[in-house]
């Protein structure tokens, strides 16, 4: 791993080896990789990248992993597709959509996983385990069992059964926890401080949020090698909104973009928005809440990166946006109907969350504008389950005459 040269605490600059920590020993601060930049420039070019895989490994110079454990199973390099048809009913004439529904296990969380799941090989983990909202389980699930680990993902027991099966198909040990993300959360950090397992969000958290940056680099590069005006991102623990900022940045230090001018803009459903309460109150300091929202993948109530996440808001000039509950589904049902994109709850707030901003004017109708489709639509059927009623006939000509007249 020619690049990285450790870790460093990201509130008291303390260095620590790469290894399997993430808080900080003296001020219990989050631990991020750092990287050797002078050395990745030597290596890196658009060149290079365009010769790489067409999946996240492309990006292989800017994550923190070994060639040798890399385990490619497909995930990334997800279209980005020019949306006119949302576009237009949104106001928008710029309007593209990063579907990232369409991964090995159908959510951005294949990201991540990948990446930690190399890292848990090299540190000669035998287990892959996880505390999920719900996609997690799934992405490490599958990518235990293509590098022959076991697994173990916990999960609070009301999840949505689409992803439940998603993640049992794959040999998975589930643990369905009576209990909120944050208590299944508070369970498997003790749990990880007692047992040799590769938690990939707790443990292994620095490497794996590490992932979420090619969600920016695979955009700037889709786009001509250019950061967009503006990203609309979902936003649970707040890890992934602050890595495609990060990505962006990293980006232009190695000169492959110009300098973001990117404004980035975080959505969360109103049933769990304590970072969108913590923007509008003009507080830096996120108040946990407990989570009752439609979208559980977004259910995390005291959010990990959510004051990094405020000032990535602040940094890039963005802003934060509530999707009311009863407009999620519209969300969903607008994106498939426009784009022909079928996304899962947390898509739906995004798209509410954009025709939000667009409303308020702090998204402009010819700013190039890509709003993040982070999850697929057939994990979660429950929630649009009674929009949906076929025509019922017999096979006979008359009868199909009859009953659609009678719709
Ligand atoms: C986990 C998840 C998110 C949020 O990720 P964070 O990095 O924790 O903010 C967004 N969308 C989907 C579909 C997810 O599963
Ligand atoms: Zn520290």
């Amino acid at each position: 791993m020619p690049h990285v040269s450790g870790l460093r605490c990201r509130e008291c600059d303390r260095e620590y080896p790469v290894e399997p920590l993430n808080v900080c020993d003296f001020c219990f601060g989050p631990l991020e990789v750092v990287y050797d930049y002078a050395s990745i420039g030597n290596s890196i070019s658009r060149e290079s990248i365009a010769n790489g895989p067409l999946t996240m490994w492309r990006y292989h110079d800017l994550l923190p992993v070994n060639s040798e454990y890399v385990l490619d199973m497909g995930t990334g390099f997800t279209p980005l597709v020019r949306a006119k048809n949302l576009g237009r009913a949104l106001g928008l004439d710029n309007l593209y959509i990063k579907n990232d529904s369409v991964n090995p296990t159908f959510s951005f969380k294949d990201r991540v996983v990948s990446v930690a799941t190399a890292k848990a090989l090299e540190f000669e983990f035998d287990v892959l385990a996880c505390a999920s909202t719900g996609n997690l389980a799934g992405a490490v699930a599958a990518h235990g069992a293509k590098a022959g680990m076991k697994t173990m993902v916990f999960f609070p027991a009301d999840l949505e059964k689409g992803k439940i099966i998603g993640a049992g198909i794959y040999g998975a040990d589930l643990v369905a926890v009576d209990g909120t993300y944050d208590q299944v959360n508070r369970l498997c950090s003790e749990l990880a401080d007692n047992h040799h397992w590769a938690f990939v969000n707790i443990n292994m958290r620095p490497y794996y949020a590490e992932g979420s940056k090619t969600l920016g680099y695979e955009v700037a590069e889709q786009l001509g090698w250019r950061a967009p005006d503006n990203c609309v991102v979902p936003a649970a623990s707040g890890s992934m909104f602050t890595k495609i900022w990060k990505a962006f940045n990293e980006m232009a230090d190695l000169g492959l973009i110009d300098r973001p001018k990117t404004g980035m803009h975080v959505a969360q459903a109103e049933g769990c928005s304590p970072i969108v309460e913590a923007y509008d109150q003009g507080t830096p300091h996120v108040r946990p809440v407990v989570p009752d929202t439609i979208a559980k993948s977004l259910a995390i109530g005291n959010p990990a990166d959510g004051f990094y996440a405020l000032q990535t808001v602040a940094a890039s000039s963005g802003s934060a946006v509530i999707a009311p509950e009863d407009e999620v589904v519209e969300g969903i049902q607008m994106l498939a109907e426009t784009e022909g994109i079928f996304t899962e709850t947390a898509g739906g707030v995004v798209v509410s969350g954009l025709r939000r901003l667009v409303k308020k004017g702090l998204i402009k109708r010819d700013e190039l504008t890509v709003a993040y489709v982070t999850g697929n639509g057939l994990k979660t059927q429950e929630v649009v389950e009674d929009l949906i009623s076929p025509i019922e006939t017999t096979p006979d000509y008359e009868a199909f005459q009859t009953a659609i007249a009678a719709r």
